[in-house]
């Protein structure tokens, strides 16, 4: 099959890849558990709060970063982190700057339900804008963004969110802004990714990034889709997709070592797919979250994992070097250069193949590779 993805994606783990070992190349940020929205799938719904309580001293955050020589990408991601206009001038504009003065690519996770000018505020240092689409149209986006909380909030209050995210997406991109939209596939989106996606397109979103649903934290009780129909729900998605819009898959449940035929079929018809990449799982990989209010140091910022360590006491590197060595990573810690895959994501290897040990799979090459 050859290489599995494109390499262009700085924040694909592989770019970390020294001698057989990974490399912190990436870190990410959590700069607020403040959000307006209550999304009923929301991965990090539990930590979300009223009001943040008082974050670490930048200073602290900037020391820790410049440890890092083998850093190349910042993420921030919350909560949201554009309902504060002080916020974004306090913190994310200087960490963003920071990441400039030092050539990092910048991320930004944000659900654009705000005045554009806030997003105009801190875009000259932002290298993509990512976004969340899980909406089928206004009516799914009012069940969907209050279906953990705020039962009062009108169809109409929720008309004019849907509409500013689109509004503010299409004037980004028209500004030339990377726009870069996440759905994730689960019972509710599974049979509309293609529409979804030609919406995205149509926009001017530069990129699809499509995610199985992780089953943690507000999700958790949501029935998961079995591999068979999320299989099937990515062949239609294929054939019904704007072929002109990078699609690149996440945290992918398909791998290149699974004996099925169907599974070998459609990894080679992704490969072959014009503009179509799979991102190998960065978390613990080549990346790091911190929790800029209790310092935790994580393998991801979604619920569940315990702390590597403690920014105020640790570097980054050695917590990341703490993940390398934890048994929960040790079945996943494979890597078959010949596809250039690097293992699953934890959540998505713990929920579609929790007793494969990926340490004794390899590869299945096809005839002619
Ligand atoms: S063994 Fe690991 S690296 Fe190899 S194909 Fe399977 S998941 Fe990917």
């Amino acid at each position: 099959m050859g290489e599995w993805g494109l390499l262009s994606d700085p924040w694909e783990p592989r770019r970390g890849l020294r001698e057989g070992r990974f490399r912190l190349t990436s870190v990410e940020l959590t700069v607020t558990n403040w959000c307006n929205l209550r999304c009923r799938h929301c991965a990090v719904g539990e930590s979300l709060v009223a009001r943040d309580p008082e974050r670490l001293p930048l200073d602290l955050i900037l020391r820790r970063l410049d440890e890092v020589e083998t850093l190349t990408t910042l993420s921030l991601t919350g909560g949201e982190l554009s309902g504060s206009a002080e916020v974004l001038r306090s913190w994310i504009t200087p960490l963003l700057q920071y990441a400039k003065r030092r050539g990092l690519q910048t991320q930004v996770n944000t659900n654009l339900t705000f005045d554009l000018g806030r997003y105009e505020e801190i875009a000259p240092w932002v290298d993509v804008f990512h976004i969340t689409w899980n909406y089928r149209d206004e009516g799914h986006f009012h069940r969907t963004v209050w279906g953990h909380g705020r039962e009062g909030a009108s169809p109409a209050a929720s008309r004019k969110l849907f509409r500013r995210i689109i509004e503010n997406a299409r004037a980004l991109a028209a500004q030339g802004r990377f726009v870069s939209a996440e759905t994730m596939v689960n019972l509710e989106t599974a049979e509309h990714l293609g529409a979804m996606n030609r919406f995205l397109a149509e926009i001017g979103c530069r990129r699809h990034e499509v995610h199985p649903m992780y089953p943690v934290d507000w999700a958790a009780d949501l029935p998961v889709l079995p591999l068979a129909a999320f299989r099937q729900a990515v062949v239609r998605f294929l054939q019904e997709r704007d072929p002109d819009l990078w699609v690149l898959f996440g945290t992918f449940p398909f791998l290149p070592c699974s004996p099925l035929p169907e599974d070998q079929a459609l990894l080679r018809a992704i490969a072959a797919a014009p503009n179509v990449s799979v991102r190998n799982c960065p978390d613990g990989k080549n990346r790091v979250n911190v929790d800029l209010f209790t310092g935790a140091i994580r393998v991801t910022d979604f619920g569940g994992m315990p702390p590597l360590g403690d920014v105020r006491t640790d570097r980054l590197e050695d917590a990341f070097r703490r993940w390398q060595q934890h048994p929960r990573f040790q079945p996943l810690n494979c890597h078959c250069p010949e596809v250039g895959c690097t293992g699953p994501n934890l959540l998505v290897a713990e929920m579609y193949h929790a007793d494969v040990d990926f340490r004794r799979q390899r590869a299945v090459l096809q005839a002619g590779t």
